[in-house]
């Protein structure tokens, strides 16, 4: 029986002992790939996590320590790095990407540097996202390549209006679509695909526009580049059908990622400080009844956007599943995606793969010290998205009892 902090309700628990939709409390199908040594770290990882205070001191010592140069490698690799990363580098991360696949469950490489200003910077960014491009290419293993468009530009130009743009910004906003572009056009020319991930509102405008033109130009046989639509803002329900009416009129297909949003408690509080209308919903059921609502709409206009969908929340994953039932579309329709995170929700991912769905891992990588701004969010999402850490605690718990059964 599952006993998570977010408990399940009646119905969905019905809905899962329907032998055609997976089971997401199946322990024994969601942790077969991982030894009895990679549950306990799990597990003493998510106990860790479960204490806020202990992940907010852990998070300061983590900052200060990269501020003044101390070597915490030897700490950091074998716990939240060991759980959450694949490797250093790409080949260091081949070791995750086949056994994700040996479980049918493909990858998603994500170079994991973040807060990168510097045009030297953002170059390597660009030359290190070519490369997953390029280990994607014809390697079944792998699903989509991504980027952070904030790994390619500037924060400060991002957040700028165009309009406001000066000659020097204008020479380097060129310098950011050559950068796109060239992620864009060797995607489609290895004949992958590409998600481009959605950050603040504030600079997500900016974005939007680059992302539209790239899907203009390369999603006109299938969708090639996918946009990243945030359902926790309450303009993009009508933003994913309003980008779908586009695809159609100028004859190309959309791509999007639905994601509910990572951003709540930063925009919240500028909206705040800065005395604008907060662009979050002001509740978690009304988030979510837009996510609900932009999947459906997806899925009832697939032959003009194809679907991506990056969320743990079980209920949201059924739903996906049962309406694709309904709805007659196959387990393995190439136009649906689903995906989590390496380290977090396997029990959706692994009975997913398990069911014959399109399913990956975002599997971070990159340096240990370029990594920790990205450990460290997840150790604070971790702490603060309701039942999260405690759902993750309590099936490892539980597989571990029944292994030892
Ligand atoms: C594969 C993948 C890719 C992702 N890519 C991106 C990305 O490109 N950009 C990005 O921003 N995020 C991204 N995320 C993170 C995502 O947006 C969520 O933060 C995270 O997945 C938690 O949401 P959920 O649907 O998994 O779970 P849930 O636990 O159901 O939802 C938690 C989320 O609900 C929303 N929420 C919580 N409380 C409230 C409230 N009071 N009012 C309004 N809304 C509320 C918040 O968005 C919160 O993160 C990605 C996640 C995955 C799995």
């Amino acid at each position: 029986m599952y006993k998570g902090g977010a408990s399940l309700s009646l119905q969905l628990l019905k809905k899962m002992s329907n032998k055609n939709l997976p089971d997401f409390r199946d322990t024994e199908r969601a942790f077969r790939h991982l030894s009895d040594r990679d549950l306990s770290r799990g597990k003493l990882l998510f106990e860790l996590l479960s204490r806020p205070w202990l992940v907010a001191t852990g998070s300061f010592f983590a900052r200060l320590a990269l501020f003044i140069h101390l070597p915490i490698g030897w700490a950091i690799r074998p716990t939240v790095y060991a759980q959450f990363c694949g490797g250093e580098d790409v080949d260091e991360s081949e070791e995750t990407i086949s056994l994700l696949y040996s479980s049918k469950v493909m990858t998603i490489l994500d170079y994991s540097a973040e807060g990168m200003d510097a045009e030297k910077d953002l170059d390597i960014t660009c030359s290190e996202v070519l490369k997953t491009v390029d280990a994607a290419a014809n390697d079944p293993r792998h699903a989509f390549s991504v980027f952070k468009p904030s790994g390619l530009s500037s924060n400060s130009l991002l957040i700028k209006k165009k309009k406001d743009f000066s000659e020097s910004d204008l020479a380097a906003w060129e310098r950011v679509e050559r950068r796109v572009r060239s992620i864009c056009a060797a995607t489609a020319e290895a004949g992958g695909r590409v998600l481009i991930d959605a950050e603040e509102s504030w600079i997500q405008d900016n974005i939007d526009e680059l992302a539209e033109d790239m899907m203009s130009d390369f999603n006109r046989e299938t969708a090639v580049v996918f946009t990243t639509a945030q359902l926790y803002r309450h303009d993009r329900l009508a933003y994913v059908k309003e980008l779908t009416r586009k695809a159609n009129e100028a004859g190309f297909i959309a791509g999007v990622k639905l994601v509910r949003g990572a951003y709540m408690e930063k925009e919240r509080e500028r909206a705040e400080e800065r005395g604008y209308n907060s662009p979050i919903h002001t509740d978690k059921k009304s988030t979510d009844l837009d996510f609900d609502h932009a999947v459906k709409f997806c899925l009832e206009t697939l032959e003009r956007v194809h679907l991506f969908c990056g969320s743990h929340n079980e209920e949201s994953n059924m739903k996906l599943c049962e309406a694709m039932a309904e709805m007659g579309i196959a387990n393995n329709d190439k136009r649906i995606t689903f995906s989590q995170l390496l380290g977090m929700s396997d029990s959706i991912t692994f009975n997913l793969a398990d069911h014959g769905y399109n399913v990956a891992k975002y599997v971070p990588y990159g340096p240990i010290r370029e990594a920790m701004p990205y450990l460290i969010r997840r150790a604070k999402e971790n702490t603060s998205v309701a039942g999260q850490t405690s759902r993750e605690l309590t099936l490892i718990r539980e597989e571990i009892a029944r292994r030892k059964s």
